[in-house]
């Protein structure tokens, strides 16, 4: 696909010569616009250049003295007058007959007049020459020739056009593979390279924790700057390495560090650029970005998001069809990892978040020998990122402890870490302070836990009494069950589409029991029990809390196999085939009874949770009256009211 941009493109000439570069460029296209043209100009000067008359001319000096040998009347609209030779010594006729010595004339035609139209001129004619006989009346020959210059512009025209276009786009092509404009770099990878100066300015040590991760990537590195070291001891250099880790980990940022810290040329694209709706283009530039490569090895290649080109072949085969030019790129990509030699040089490094989307093929050693998993970070490993963002604020003289953010942000990604400093340092400027402060990092993990605070929205005291018991009902439920996450802050300020929220501190743990995820719904279906106790009336505030317990529900009994009667079977699908179908992996009894455990297990933690709410109704009054007076209630508030939670 790419070479006829190299034969139509004409070459940029240097400056030094430049300019007589160009201008024989000129010269050449004007010769040839001169062969071309050349048979019609000299057909054009060649066919006479009749003296123009009219009418009235034509039958008192021509026809009254039987002096034109013939007429021809071209394309209905001109007459062309042919004198006879007997005439070529008339002063009248003689300047353009132009007789020459041996009697011979002008060719002709040697006068010419427009008739009007044909009618008109044979009607005239035939006037003019009522007197004379049949044989001597003048003979009158039709011609229909084409108008030379409309001939010659309507080819040289789009001819033209045409040649300025592919000029156009040949010239917008850009440089070579770098996703220029130009169509014939379709087929051309859309990769960037990054080498010598222009390298990534990020470095290890912006990327905190992943210690694992980045010695294993960094050891690839070092295959490629000494394969020697490895080769002797008849080690195989890996081909391919792939990160694996939930959104926001840091698979990017790590990549962007291999590139700032290897020395070596690296090309990074993501697996959606060669995903396009020509057919046949992904995998051109699977073969143009690896033929790149060889030429600029030792390199490496990263490809961001690949599950958008390697997500596994036949998966959604109901759409068939939309997957053929996705599965050709897929090919592309498993023969070109294929085909280079170990040793060559070329390191392809990639990332997803959908490992279980990826075609086994992709996977197999001998293609992405290393997968390096990456999780969410732990405490430790919280701290650590805080302070890499912390770096650029300028913090209040006593700074933040660091320690305390990180545990107020379990379960937070690399990703939100970044977002939470970033954010604080917004809050700081809209409160517009010098300084980052403590207040504006809580503001900042509320905003992004529960979304912005709307104080504005418009809530009637009847609503506000609903949601502050709804809310005193989590706080109390979950207050009571000892397996429930800690409760640190409950609030009846509208925040993002939730009217109130109660705000816990989950622990890290990598095991839930049954118990805990039952405490759980319990603690989820607070709200709606609480009102229902309260008001004797239930309201539509509880829909998130409802959703969430049902989800938890279905995964008890179809994933963890907690329900006696399905029994430890899960229909848990790790590898995502079920996405693409359509039949569940039960049968239609199966189905049913799993409605029905799901149904019994909220139903009961329900029941439950009202109980409880029962037994500490005067708690859970005392609660919502606070709510209602502070709007936000902290942990030693809650102590206040409802004791000192028991471990
Ligand atoms: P996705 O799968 O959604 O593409 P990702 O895993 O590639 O996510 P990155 O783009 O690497 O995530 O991370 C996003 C941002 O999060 C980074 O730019 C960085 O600011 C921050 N971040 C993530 N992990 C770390 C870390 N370990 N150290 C420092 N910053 C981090």
């Amino acid at each position: 696909m790419s070479e006829p941009l190299v034969l139509i493109m004409p070459q940029q000439p240097d400056n030094a010569n430049g300019g007589k570069k160009k201008s024989r460029i000129g010269w050449i296209y004007i010769a040839m616009l001169a062969i071309l043209f050349l048979p019609y100009l000299s057909r054009f000067f060649s066919s006479g250049n009749p003296r123009q008359i009219i009418w009235n001319e034509f039958e008192n000096k021509i026809l009254s003295r039987n002096a034109a040998d013939s007429i021809d009347v071209v394309n209905n609209e001109v007459a062309q007058v042919y004198i006879k030779k007997a005439f070529a010594e008339d002063p009248y006729f003689k300047p353009v007959l132009k007789p020459r010595p041996g009697g011979d004339i002008e060719p002709g035609p040697h006068y010419a007049f427009n008739i009007g139209s044909v009618e008109t001129l044979e009607r005239k004619l035939d006037e003019a020459q009522r007197a004379l006989p049949a044989e001597q009346r003048v003979k009158v020959t039709y011609t229909k020739r084409p108008n030379m210059l409309i001939n010659i512009l309507s080819w040289v025209v789009p001819l033209a056009f045409l040649f300025f276009f592919f000029r156009t786009l040949a010239k917008g092509g850009g440089g070579m593979g770098m996703g220029g404009a130009s169509p014939f770099s379709f087929g051309n990878s859309t990769a960037t390279l990054q080498k010598g100066a222009d390298r990534s300015p990020v470095s290890f040590k912006d990327v905190a924790g992943l210690e694992e991760a980045k010695q294993e990537v960094m050891e690839v590195v070092d295959f490629l700057k000494d394969p020697g070291m490895y080769t002797k001891l008849g080690a195989k250099i890996p081909r391919g390495v792939i990160i694996i880790g939930p959104p926001g980990t840091g698979k990017t940022l790590l990549a962007k560090a291999v590139a700032g810290e290897a020395g070596v040329p690296f090309f990074s694209l993501s697996g959606s650029e060669f995903v396009e709706m020509f057919v046949g283009i992904g995998a051109s530039r699977v073969r143009d970005l690896f033929r790149r490569a060889k030429e600029e090895a030792p390199c490496i290649i990263f490809i961001d998001e690949i599950d958008a080109v390697g997500r596994s072949r036949g998966k959604g085969a109901f759409f068939a069809g939309a997957n053929d030019e996705r599965e050709n790129t897929l090919n592309q990509l498993l023969t070109e990892m294929d085909g280079f030699s170990t040793n060559s040089g070329v390191i392809v490094l990639a990332a997803t978040n959908r490992a279980d989307m990826l075609d086994a093929a992709l996977l197999r050693p001998g293609r992405f020998d290393r997968r390096i998993y990456l999780e969410l970070p732990d405490l430790v490993e919280r701290e650590a990122i805080f302070n890499v963002h912390l770096r650029p604020l300028r913090q209040a003289e006593v700074p933040v402890d660091v320690h305390f953010l990180a545990s107020q942000t379990p379960g937070f990604s690399g990703a939100d870490i970044a977002n939470i400093c970033n954010e604080a340092a917004l809050f700081a400027a809209r409160r517009k302070s010098e300084k980052v402060e403590k207040k504006d990092f809580l503001e900042a993990i509320d905003r992004i836990v529960a979304g912005l605070e709307k104080r504005s929205k418009i809530i009637s005291p009847e609503e506000k009494k609903i949601i502050a018991f709804h809310e005193a009902g989590h706080a109390v439920a979950s207050w009571f069950l000892k397996r429930v996450d800690p409760l640190i802050k409950v609030s009846i300020i509208p925040r993002g589409k939730s009217l109130g929220a109660a705000w816990y501190l989950p622990e890290e743990r990598q095991l839930k029991t049954a118990g805990e995820f039952t405490e759980n719904l319990c603690a989820a279906l607070g709200g709606r029990a609480a009102e229902e106790l309260i008001f004797g009336e239930i309201s539509s505030g509880a829909l998130d809390d409802l959703e969430k317990a049902t989800k938890e529900a279905y995964s008890m009994v179809a994933y963890y196999g907690f329900d006696k009667k399905i029994g430890p079977v899960s229909f848990y699908d790790s590898g995502g085939n079920q996405e693409a179908g359509f039949q569940k992996p039960y049968s239609e009894e199966t189905g049913k009874l799993i409605d029905e455990e799901v149904r019994k297990l909220v139903e009961d933690a329900y029941r439950q949770t009202i109980g409880l709410l029962e037994e500490h109704k005067a708690e859970l009054t005392r609660l919502a009256e606070l709510l209602l007076q502070k709007e936000t209630v902290f942990k030693e508030d809650l102590e206040a009211v409802l004791g000192v939670r028991r471990a």
